[in-house]
Parts: structure tokens; C-alpha cells; sequence
């Protein structure tokens, strides 16, 4: 049976090892949060006191981290992971981050003859617990096949984007396309509510109408709307703010190294930032819709 380690236990990657757990594969995890460790162990995964002691000595290793200098710093840095790991696993890095990050941990992963896949994730942590995950892998084709089973236990979708760092220049266009249809569908509805209408029945209406889009038929931002997504829950949980604006910023430092127009992405990601500043940097990135909310008025 293929040894596993996996290193980030949060929103996502807490349900993504648990499906691997239920797979029947053997996992070693770690994270910097205690309590995000004791799920796994009661999930019969075993838990490290240290990522090295995690990634040592496995077939594939995983990681799921915030951002770019999280993974930079786990495998570049001064004690990283590649310059002191063990065994020769698979390395498949599902956290979004910088596509140039991407390429030189590959790069240097390589050096050491060890394969890495970048393989950022879509599909929120409603995917990520129900294993329907989308995998947008960037990388050599034959990684790819030696991970694809293990892919496969977490999602439903696994798209080859091209060679490293193509995994996470698609996520990024995917996100910034998604905080745009998030902020228009948000301010549609409040110009709806505003006027007099009920939120469910003009989300109804937009559903089969010409404006359908994703955020406003799985993860409606009206609050009451639906329920299991963040809007019916104070906006806790899911994808935050602060990550989504990372992203933001991601497509940005895209948009200026390949002299691209993005006009909607930079407008989403001023908006994102301000909301951010206004102390909601921790909600779901849903919570845009309070941006637009008028005093006194919910959401
Ligand atoms: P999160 O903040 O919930 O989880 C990150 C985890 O990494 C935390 O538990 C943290 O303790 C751990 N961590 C950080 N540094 C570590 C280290 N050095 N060693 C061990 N553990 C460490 O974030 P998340 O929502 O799970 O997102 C993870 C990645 O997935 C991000 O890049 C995000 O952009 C991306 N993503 C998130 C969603 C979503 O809906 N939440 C959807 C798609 C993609």
C-alpha cells in the first residue's frame, strides 16, 4: 500500500486527507494547528511532530498550505524539506500560490531527482469534503500518472494544464474570474433587495435567466437564500477573504509580468482589499455582499 504524507490540515486539506484516510491509504500528517492534527488521528491517520518527520520515507507527499511563501519556506528555506528529506515520493503541491514559486520548487526538486506537480485546487470545501475536488496540474505528464489514483480519492475533475507553474496561472485566471461574477452577483442582488424584491425570487429568476453563474446558483452571498453555503452561517467557513485577495493579487503580478489587461480583476481586487481593511479578512469570500449592504439593513 502506497505511504502518504500530508502536510496543512485546514479548510481544505483537513477533508482532502480524510478522504485518503477512507481510501484505505496510510497517512502521516502534520500542521502547525493541534486541533486540525487530533481530527486526523481519530480519523486513524498517523500524526508528526514535524513536517520532515511527515514527508520522510513516504511514496507520495502532499502539501496544502496558504500561500506562496508558506510552501516556499517549507521546501526552500533553511531547514526545508528538500534539502533534508528522505525517500524519493511524488511531490504534489495542491496550495494556489505564485506559478514562478511553483517553477522553482520544481526546479529544485529536480535538482534532487525527486518529480513535483503543482495541482491548486477548485471546487471550495464542500469539494474538498465530498472528494469532487477539480485538480489543474501543472508538470510532466508521466508525474502525473504516477499520482493520478491518489488525485483521484479527492476529486472528481484532474485537467493537465501544461509544464510547471501552468497548474496555478489556470487556478488564477479561474479565481479572478470567480471574484468577479461573486461581486456582481452580490450587487445584484442588493440593487434587487433594494428595490423591493425578495432575494430568493430574483435569485430564482437570474438562475434561469441570462445572468445564471456559478456563485449565484451553488454559493448564493444573499444570506437566507440557501442553505449549507457561508451566507447561511454569519459567513463563517469556506474560501476567506483574505485568501480570495491573495489570489487577486496573484492575477495582478500575472497581469504586469505578461503586460495583460485585466481592468474587472484589478477592480475585484481593490474591493476584496478594501473589504479586507473593514475587518472581514476572515470571513468567506461570499461576505462581499455586505460591501454593498445599506446601513442598518442586513446582510
Ligand atoms: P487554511 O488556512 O484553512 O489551511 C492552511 C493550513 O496550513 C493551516 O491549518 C495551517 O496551520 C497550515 N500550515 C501553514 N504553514 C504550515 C507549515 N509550515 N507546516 C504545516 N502546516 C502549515 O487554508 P485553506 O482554506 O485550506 O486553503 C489552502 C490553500 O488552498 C490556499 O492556497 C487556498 O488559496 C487554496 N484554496 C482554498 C479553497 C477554499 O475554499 N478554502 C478553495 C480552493 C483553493
Amino acid at each position: 500500500m502506497k505511504k502518504i504524507g500530508f502536510i496543512g490540515l485546514g479548510h481544505m486539506g483537513g477533508p482532502m486527507a480524510l478522504n485518503l484516510v477512507k481510501a484505505g491509504y496510510a497517512l502521516k500528517v502534520f500542521d502547525l494547528t493541534p486541533s486540525a492534527l487530533k481530527k486526523l488521528s481519530a480519523a486513524g491517520a498517523s500524526t508528526t511532530a514535524s513536517a520532515i518527520d511527515a514527508a520522510n520515507d513516504v511514496d507520495v507527499l502532499i502539501t496544502m498550505l496558504p500561500s506562496s511563501p508558506h510552501v516556499n519556506q517549507l521546501y526552500l528555506g533553511e531547514c526545508g524539506l528538500l534539502k533534508t528529506i528522505s525517500g524519493q515520493p511524488l511531490i504534489i503541491d495542491c496550495s494556489t500560490i505564485a506559478p514562478d514559486t511553483a517553477r522553482d520548487v520544481s526546479t529544485a526538486a529536480s535538482k534532487r531527482g525527486l518529480e513535483m506537480l503543482d495541482a491548486p485546487v477548485s471546487g471550495g470545501v464542500a469539494g474538498a469534503e465530498a472528494g469532487t475536488l477539480t485538480f489543474i496540474v501543472g508538470g510532466e505528464a508521466k508525474a502525473l500518472d504516477r499520482g493520478r489514483a491518489i488525485l483521484e480519492c479527492m476529486g472528481k475533475n484532474i485537467f493537465h494544464a501544461g509544464d510547471h507553474g501552468a497548474g496555478q496561472v489556470a487556478k488564477i485566471c479561474n479565481n479572478m474570474l470567480l471574484a468577479i461574477q461573486m461581486i456582481g452577483t452580490a450587487e445584484a442582488l442588493q440593487l434587487g433587495v433594494n428595490n423591493g424584491l425578495d432575494p430568493s425570487v430574483l435569485s430564482n429568476i437570474m438562475n434561469k435567466s441570462s445572468g445564471n453563474n456559478w456563485p449565484l446558483e451553488l454559493y448564493n452571498p444573499y444570506p437566507g437564500v440557501m442553505d449549507n453555503v457561508p451566507a447561511s452561517r454569519d459567513y463563517e467557513g469556506g474560501f476567506l477573504v483574505d485568501l480570495m485577495s491573495k489570489d487577486l493579487g496573484l492575477a495582478m503580478e500575472a497581469t504586469l509580468s505578461s503586460k495583460s489587461t485585466t481592468p474587472m480583476g484589478a477592480l475585484a481586487k481593490s474591493l476584496y482589499t478594501l473589504h479586507s481593511s473593514q475587518g472581514h479578512g476572515d470571513l468567506d469570500f461570499s461576505s462581499i455582499q455586505k460591501l454593498f449592504s445599506k446601513k442598518g439593513s442586513k446582510p
